[in-house]
């Protein structure tokens, strides 16, 4: 069965490439998986010199990184508040940090290449819509603002005047944060990738890695190749080939929708419902929005399948918007599609080398908050591969060995 159609993969490049039409017998590196993990550890490997094949089993950014949200708000994956209950301040700052230098680097290649992703920094607004919400959206704002890191309280005055709805009791809204066109951000990063002399090889799936005398045999449906490392850029699908992480890396299904241009009524991103529903307006007046897997019994966790779309979180999806906002009654939705997240067991992504497999290593587990994440998480791989330290990375909080048995 085919993946159901993302928006962001419409007249998408890189589906079929192949760098040479043979796969290589032999790599310094195999990265399998070409999200934006996957490109971003291709790229910052050519960058230090490194041999490079990557393989994907679909076209590039076919995975999640073609089919989420769009948004890219660095900070904690949850409400700051709940991540310093989680880790504890130091671990809950440090991530936080990591997330806006990886938003800074993306910033900075963006730039750099002159990469047309849409990619703007105009902020983002978390939204309480419920009673029970606005004391965590405040909490938030209290913890953010005792640690200096820029957050501003709307009360709900505030939230009408922005969002144009009256159903918004407060909300905190984040300066820092962006949107973005995220399989264009993959596609270029991958142009560099390839421009630096990586071997890339869509439509190639690796259905095991063995260990071999010589190394590490990566077996593909299109034959093997012998590689002295492996980076698994999987996500929500590395349990497959890497079992003991069944139940530290769940796949969770999200769902989006676009609709038609609408009035224009925001520049910045939005979220609600404890960020499960999150949306913006892209620049052609758009709206995306994601989120309503809270109506399913089991909130879509456990399940890969991103070929259907689930007809309760559709109709959520398809309802929520005219809801909420008088200004998009009768919009039409003009497509819609699932995408699957790998949520890790403690939220924080597993960035680093596997423990007891010498030469394998891991970047997945982003947990539905990959775009400030990845593309130094790429980078940190990259760094280790060479042998240098990380330039940006957090050890305590990231590394895979934390969830040896
Ligand atoms: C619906 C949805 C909404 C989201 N919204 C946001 C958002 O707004 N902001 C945000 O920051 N994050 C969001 N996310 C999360 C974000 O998309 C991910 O964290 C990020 O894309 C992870 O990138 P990745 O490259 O690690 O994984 P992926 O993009 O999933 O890439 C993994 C790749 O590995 C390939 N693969 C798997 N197994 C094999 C194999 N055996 N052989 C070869 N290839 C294989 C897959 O085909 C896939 O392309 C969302 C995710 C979803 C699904």
């Amino acid at each position: 069965m085919e993946p159901t159609k993302s928006f962001w993969l419409n007249n998408a490049p890189y589906q079929d490439y192949r760098s040479t039409p043979d796969l290589p017998q032999t790599a310094e590196v195999v990265v399998i998986g070409g999200g934006i993990t996957g490109v971003s550890t291709a790229y910052w490997l050519r960058k230090n010199g490194v041999e490079v094949t990557l393989v994907e089993r679909r076209g590039l950014s076919g995975g999640a990184t073609g089919r989420n949200g769009g948004h890219i708000s660095p900070g904690t994956g949850e409400r700051f508040s709940e991540s310093v209950k989680r880790y504890g301040i130091a671990i809950a700052r440090a991530v936080w940090d990591y997330s806006h230098q990886t938003a800074e680097g993306v910033r900075a290649f963006v730039a750099e290449h002159g990469v047309a992703c849409e990619l703007r920094f105009n902020g983002s607004v978390s939204l309480a819509l419920h009673p029970e919400e606005l004391p965590l959206v405040q909490e938030s704002a209290e913890e953010m603002a005792k640690y200096n890191l820029g957050g501003e309280y709307w009360d709900a005055a505030t939230c009408a005047e922005r969002t144009r709805s009256e159903d918004f009791l407060g909300g905190i809204y984040r300066p820092t944060a962006g949107q973005l066109w995220p399989a264009k951000l993959v596609f270029a990063v991958a142009e560099q990738a390839i421009r630096l002399g990586a071997n890339v090889q869509t439509q190639t799936a690796v259905q095991a890695v063995e260990r071999t005398d010589g190394g590490l045999t990566v077996k593909t449906d299109r034959g093997e190749i012998q590689a002295q490392q492996v980076v698994h850029a999987t996500n929500a699908w590395t349990r497959h080939l890497l079992p003991f992480l069944e139940g530290k890396i769940t796949p969770v299904r999200g769902q989006v929708i676009v609709t038609e241009p609408a009035p224009r009524l925001w520049n910045f991103g939005l979220s609600t419902n404890f960020g499960y529903e999150y949306f913006m307006q892209r620049p052609d007046r758009r709206i995306v929005l994601g989120g309503m897997r809270w109506l399913t019994p089991s909130i879509e966790v456990g399940t890969d399948d991103d070929t259907v779309v689930e007809p309760t979180v559709s109709k959520g999806l398809h309802e929520f918007l005219p809801l909420h906002f008088h200004d998009l009654r009768g919009l039409r939705v003009e497509q819609e599609w699932t995408g699957i997240m790998g949520f890790s067991a403690d939220r924080n992504p597993l960035i680093g080398p596997l423990p007891d497999r010498p030469g394998e290593y891991v970047a997945a587990g982003f947990t539905g908050h990959g775009m400030p994440m990845t593309f130094y998480a790429g980078k940190a791989i990259a760094e280790m591969i060479a042998g240098k330290e990380p330039e940006f990375f957090v050890p305590e909080a990231f590394l895979p060995a934390r969830f040896a048995d």
